[in-house]
């Protein structure tokens, strides 16, 4: 008999009928004669609106229980979910994340599933149950909730799946898969049949909302095979795998945008060893995760420092730069936010080396102005004005044959 988990997104779950409709097909292939586990995400807008409710009280709410609140709301899915199977006619248990064995770190709002003690699961199974469990959430060494960081049921399946060794871990949402760029910018985008590991990391990393980025990074160490798919039709979606070299997309495999972007510019510094240290050492002592940094070259001996990260790191990390401007020399911390990131990936780029001119010229038709650039080896970034974004896409997905 196979195992085989999946998750359901918060639109496929979003009510009463689309819940029945999920119990139906997760009976369907328990009817094929498959062991069914099925991870579920909050009802619809569930989790932005205990959010709100949380920041009519504070703007920034304790951790712990911001976690506590926030997964209440894959517990309202999984006990409806687990009584409309049963309404059916099938046996189903709900678990919560704890109940299911889901062991976590101790970083409350993105804490990392650390061990799955999965006892309580093969049990349930072998009884011919369903069993439901609760994503985004488990255990941590405190004996308190931690959640894994927004869209982190993604990461519970591919982790259960991966404990379980099980033969097929389907991520159901409301498209049909993978696309190669947001189909709400491009609507006749291109939709990929199958796309590697590491370019969906990558993609997932760079803004790409479909997949939780740690769920692609645990797949890859585990060897999970995942298949991304709509819940509201039975087409093939998209295959997310190892690299399969007769398989390539072509050059560009996808586009990724994100808004959630910022800049601190860092002026005049003086231009010594150690200046650059100083800076970052102070950063990451705050868990601020940098993205770019561009140092430009000195003027009478001095530097400016330039780098992105996400808007709320930015505020943190202006607000750390400011008390420590007098140490570092610095004669000015300024921070800038109207901005987007734009990104193209391919394992393709590996090979080729005009890519990064094809892409600055396509923006540079449009009238697009780039902000700041970077690179890895499969991925070319660059920071433009948020107003520009949207076009900048439309540009690259033309560009790129990806429509
Ligand atoms: N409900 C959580 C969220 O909205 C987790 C998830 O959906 O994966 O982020
Ligand atoms: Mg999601």
């Amino acid at each position: 008999m196979s195992i085989i988990v999946q998750k359901y997104g918060g639109s496929s779950l979003a009510d009463i009928d689309k819940i029945m409709r999920v119990a139906n097909r997760i009976i369907d292939a328990k009817k094929q004669g498959n062991k069914v586990i099925a991870i579920v995400s909050a009802m619809g807008k569930t989790t932005d609106n205990l959010v709100t409710l949380a920041n009519q009280i504070s703007k920034n709410p304790p951790k712990r229980e911001m976690d506590r609140l926030l997964s209440t709301g894959e517990e309202i899915s999984m006990s409806l979910l687990a009584m409309a199977i049963q309404s059916l006619g099938e046996n189903a248990i709900s678990l919560t994340g704890p109940q299911a064995g889901i062991m976590t770190d101790s970083i409350h709002n993105k804490a990392k599933i650390i061990n799955i003690v999965s006892d309580r699961l093969l049990k349930e199974l072998e009884n011919y149950n369903i069993v439901i469990i609760a994503g985004f959430q488990g255990l941590n060494e405190n004996n308190d909730i931690a959640t894994l960081g927004r869209g982190g049921s993604d990461t519970s399946a591919v982790s259960i799946a991966a404990a379980l060794n099980a033969d097929l871990c389907e991520i159901f949402t409301d498209v049909d898969g993978v696309y190669a760029c947001d189909p709400r910018i491009v609507p006749n985008i291109k939709k990929l049949t199958a796309i590697s590991y590491d370019e969906m990391l990558e993609l997932a990393n760079l803004g790409a909302k479909v997949l939780h980025p740690r769920s692609v990074e645990v797949a890859k160490t585990h060897g999970v095979t995942i298949h991304v798919r709509s819940s509201f039709n039975h087409n093939i979606g998209t295959i997310v795998k190892e690299e399969n070299k007769m398989e390539h997309n072509g050059l560009i495999t996808g586009i990724a945008h994100d808004f959630n972007v910022a800049k601190v510019v860092v002026f005049g510094i003086p231009d010594i060893p150690g200046t650059a240290a100083n800076v970052f050492r102070e950063l990451a002592k705050s868990n601020i995760n940098i993205q770019m940094i561009v140092q430009s070259s000195q003027i009478n001996n001095k530097n400016d420092i330039a780098f992105t990260c996400s808007l709320s790191d930015a505020r943190d990390a202006k607000n750390i730069l400011e008390n420590i401007a007098k140490e570092l020399g610095a004669e000015n911390i300024l921070i800038e936010e109207n901005l987007a990131k734009v990104s193209i990936v391919g394992a393709g780029m590996m090979t080729h080396s005009n890519i990064a001119s094809q892409m600055f010229e396509a923006l540079a038709k449009s009238d697009i102005n780039i902000d700041m650039i970077s690179t890895s080896e499969i991925t070319i970034s660059v920071i433009v004005d948020s107003s520009q974004c949207e076009k900048a896409v439309k540009a690259l997905a033309e560009e790129f044959k990806l429509v």
